[in-house]
C-alpha cells in the first residue's frame, strides 16, 4: 500500500472509531469486573476495547462471554500488560490482539505470577518488620484470586488507616527505594516482546511518561524496544497533554513505531475514564490498523 493510502486509511480509522487499548479489571488491580468494564465501555459507545490486566488474561474470556450473552456490538481486543525489567527500570509492555492459547504466552504468565507471589511474600515480611502484620493475607483477599499487585498492598495499608491515600503507601513503604520495596524478578523487555510476537500480537511500550526517564533514557528504551522488534508506543495515556502527546508521536515517527492509546483505567475517578481524551491527529500511524 502507498504511504498516502496508508495515511488515509489510518486517518479514517482514527476518526471513525472510539478506542481504548489499556485498562484493568478485578482480575488484576482494577475495581470493576470484566463485565462491568465492558458495560461501561459499551455505554460510552466505545467501538474497541483492550483489557490489559497485569500479567494475566483471565478477564478476556469472561468479558467475551458477556459481550456474546448481552449481544453487545463492542469489539474486545485481547490484551495483557507485562511487567518487565530493563536497565533496572520496571517497564510495562502491553501486548495487543494476542492469541490467548499461545503456549509461550501461558508459560510467561505462569512465571510472572510466581514472581508476583514471591515478591508479595517478601513485601509482607518487610511490612511486618515495619509493624504491619498479615498484609499478605489481606492483600490476597483483596486480589480475589487475581494477580496480586502493589495496589492491593496499598489498599491494605489505606484500609488499616496506616496511610491517608494510596499514593502515600507507595511514597512511604512500597514504592522504589522505600522500606518495604522488594526488587521484582520480572522477565526482560526482550522476552516480553518475543512472547507477544509468538502469540501473534503487537507489543506496545505502556505509558512512557510514567517511568521518570530523561529524554536520553527514553530514547535508549525506545531504541532497544525497536531493536527487539517492538511495534508501538502509547502516545496518550490517561490525562491529556497535547505537547507530550505530540512529542511522543514525533518519537514514534523517528523510530518507525506505531502509536497506541489507552486510558490505563483502574477505577472511576475525577481524572481518567475509559476512552476519554484519547483522540489522535488524523495522519498518525496507529497500531490498530493491523486488525481493522
Ligand atoms: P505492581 O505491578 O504489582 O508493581 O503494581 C503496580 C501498580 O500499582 C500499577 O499498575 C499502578 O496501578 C499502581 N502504582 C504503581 N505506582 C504507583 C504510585 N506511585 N502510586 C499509585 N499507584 C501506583
Ligand atoms: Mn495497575
Ligand atoms: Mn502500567
Ligand atoms: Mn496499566
Amino acid at each position: 500500500m502507498m504511504s498516502t493510502d496508508l495515511e488515509e486509511k489510518n486517518g479514517k480509522i482514527n476518526n471513525s472509531l472510539r478506542v481504548d487499548f489499556h485498562c484493568h479489571t478485578t482480575c488484576s488491580d482494577g475495581h470493576l469486573t470484566p463485565s462491568e468494564i465492558i458495560d461501561r465501555a459499551s455505554n460510552y459507545q466505545i467501538d474497541q476495547i483492550a483489557i490489559t490486566d497485569h500479567d494475566t488474561i483471565s478477564a478476556i474470556s469472561i468479558a467475551q462471554q458477556h459481550i456474546a450473552e448481552q449481544q453487545l456490538k463492542i469489539r474486545l481486543v485481547s490484551g495483557i500488560e507485562f511487567s518487565t525489567m530493563w536497565q533496572n527500570f520496571e517497564i510495562h509492555v502491553v501486548g495487543l490482539n494476542i492469541d490467548c492459547n499461545s503456549p509461550e504466552l501461558l508459560a510467561l504468565i505462569k512465571s510472572q505470577q510466581e514472581g508476583r507471589e514471591q515478591r508479595a511474600l517478601l513485601m509482607a515480611e518487610k511490612l511486618a518488620k515495619a509493624g504491619f502484620e498479615n498484609c499478605y493475607q489481606d492483600a490476597k483477599l483483596l486480589a480475589k484470586g487475581g494477580s496480586i499487585t502493589r495496589s492491593h498492598f496499598a489498599r491494605v495499608l489505606f484500609n488499616r488507616g496506616v496511610v491517608s491515600t494510596l499514593q502515600k503507601a507507595f511514597d512511604k513503604y512500597i514504592g522504589k527505594g522505600n522500606r518495604a520495596y522488594v526488587k521484582p524478578l520480572w522477565c526482560s523487555l526482550d522476552e516480553a516482546i518475543e512472547v507477544i510476537a509468538k502469540a501473534g500480537g503487537h507489543s506496545v511500550i505502556a505509558h512512557p511518561k510514567k517511568y521518570d526517564l530523561s529524554t536520553k533514557w527514553l530514547r535508549r528504551l525506545i531504541n532497544d524496544f525497536k531493536q527487539a522488534n517492538g511495534h508501538a508506543m502509547e502516545v496518550v495515556s490517561g490525562q491529556r497533554n497535547d505537547q507530550q502527546r505530540d512529542f511522543l508521536i514525533e518519537l514514534c515517527n523517528e523510530y518507525h513505531l506505531e502509536a497506541s492509546v489507552g486510558s490505563d483505567f483502574h477505577f472511576p475517578n475525577r481524572w481518567s475514564d475509559l476512552g476519554k481524551n484519547l483522540a489522535l491527529p488524523e495522519n498518525t500511524s496507529v497500531v490498530w490498523q493491523h486488525w481493522n
